[in-house]
């Protein structure tokens, strides 16, 4: 087995007459040391299925067939997902331990094995959706590690009271314990992208209620953040009728509710969800 680098990831580009798409987030990376480096951090095992979003040219593929059982990969760019089984078996000794499929992975709604892991470069434009997709529709995914536009992961990983703490990170910790796992340079991409990278771990949680509840709490945290300035009371008015009915379901729900969306854990819009009058 080898890896991709700079050398054969242009090769590979070449010989498909790939001009990368700005839209898809087509940014290969280009540096094997990296691949090694997410999966090892990852932690996968040869008792994983992995799932990987956009596997583009296989870089992260590669990495991930040395340490998983099996992976399945989903790309929605036709050229790229034809030509990945071609590539791995060219530089892989297990091509049959990988599955490609050519879809969205945002309409991505069942897989034929349960993944254990998400392992990804995700596309940039869509990668706080993909996740939270990926973590609702797949319960089996108890963690993973994926690279993402330095920003994201900073809201992603965000604490309560930052500038970066909202709906992302709220709507993740719903889901899972979310952490930072470090930078990536501009360098180790081709093309080179606008925008720096991070790495984000994550741990599923048990969840914490059923999918009503979830439900309910994703419009708190929409509403709480739509004007993320605003007194609780306030910003919870049109969902609750009123800021006076806001304020009643805040105090029985033993919040604030001159607070900000901001100042709250995601336990607390949990105990929100859980005060609202039956008939909300
Ligand atoms: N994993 C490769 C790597 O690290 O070199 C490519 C990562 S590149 C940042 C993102 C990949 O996601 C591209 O291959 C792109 O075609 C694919 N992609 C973009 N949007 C997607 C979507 N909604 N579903 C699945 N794949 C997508």
């Amino acid at each position: 087995m080898s890896l991709l680098g700079a050398a054969a990831i242009r090769e590979l580009a070449a010989a498909l007459d790939l001009k990368p798409s700005k839209s898809l987030g087509q940014n290969f990376v280009i540096d094997s040391n990296i691949c090694t480096k997410i999966v090892r951090i990852a932690g996968v095992t040869q008792d994983d299925i992995a799932l990987e979003i956009g596997p583009g040219l296989g870089s992260l593929t590669l990495a991930l067939l040395e340490s998983a059982a099996s992976v399945i990969a989903v790309e929605i760019d036709h050229r790229l997902a034809t030509a990945l089984p071609l590539t791995i078996s060219r530089y892989s000794e297990h091509p049959e331990n990988l599955t490609v499929i050519h879809a969205d992975a945002l309409s991505l709604e069942e897989l034929h094995i349960q993944p254990t892991v998400l392992v990804a470069n995700l596309p940039y434009n869509v990668s706080v959706p993909v996740l939270l997709h990926l973590l609702e529709r797949f319960p089996t995914l108890r963690s993973g590690v994926v690279m993402v536009q330095a920003e994201v992961a900073d809201r992603l990983a965000g604490n309560p009271g930052t500038k970066e703490y909202g709906v992302p990170s709220l709507k993740a910790a719903w889901w899972a314990e979310v952490k930072a796992a470090g930078s990536v340079s501009r360098s180790v991409f081709w093309p080179v992208p606008n925008v720096d990278s991070k790495l984000v771990a994550f741990t599923r949680r048990a969840s914490p209620g059923d999918e009503s509840l979830r439900r309910k709490c994703f419009a708190i945290i929409d509403a709480a953040f739509a004007q993320r300035r605003k007194m609780l009371r306030s910003a919870l008015s049109s969902l609750y009728g009123s800021s006076a009915a806001a304020e009643e379901i805040l105090i029985r729900a033993g919040i604030d509710p001159t607070l900000r969306g901001e100042a709250l854990e995601i336990s607390s819009f949990y105990s929100i969800a859980l005060s609202e009058p039956d008939n909300v």
